[in-house]
């Protein structure tokens, strides 16, 4: 699994724009079931916190989200809102972890 993510992560591009939308991850609402990691077709989500009880979803490459969505979709417990602040959103992922 590892291995095949990982051959994704070298043939995936960067989008020439910036997406419309941005998920907003909840990590106090994430139950850690990695659906939205599956969906993601840049593979821009990964776990973190697996030493905690309940790791949770956080992306962690977004200058590669294309805002699609499918990781808000995937959800079942709504912890991932899509928002318009795309810029908010990508500096919260690029400076602040989880629970910060
Ligand atoms: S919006 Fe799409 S590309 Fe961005 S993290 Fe979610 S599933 Fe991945
Ligand atoms: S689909 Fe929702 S509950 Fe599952 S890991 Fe992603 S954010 Fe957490």
């Amino acid at each position: 699994m590892n291995a095949m993510i990982n051959s994704e992560k070298k043939t995936r591009k960067k989008p020439k724009k910036l997406p419309k939308q941005f998920p907003w991850f909840m990590p106090f609402m994430c139950e850690g079931c990695g659906d939205c990691i599956d969906v993601c077709p840049n593979s821009c989500v990964e776990m973190f916190g697996l030493d905690r009880k309940v790791p949770v979803a956080w992306v962690v490459d977004p200058d590669y989200c294309i805002g699609c969505g499918k990781c808000s979709d995937a959800c079942i417990v709504s912890a991932v809102q899509m928002t318009a602040y795309v810029d908010k959103a990508i500096e919260r992922y690029k400076t602040k972890k989880p629970f910060q």
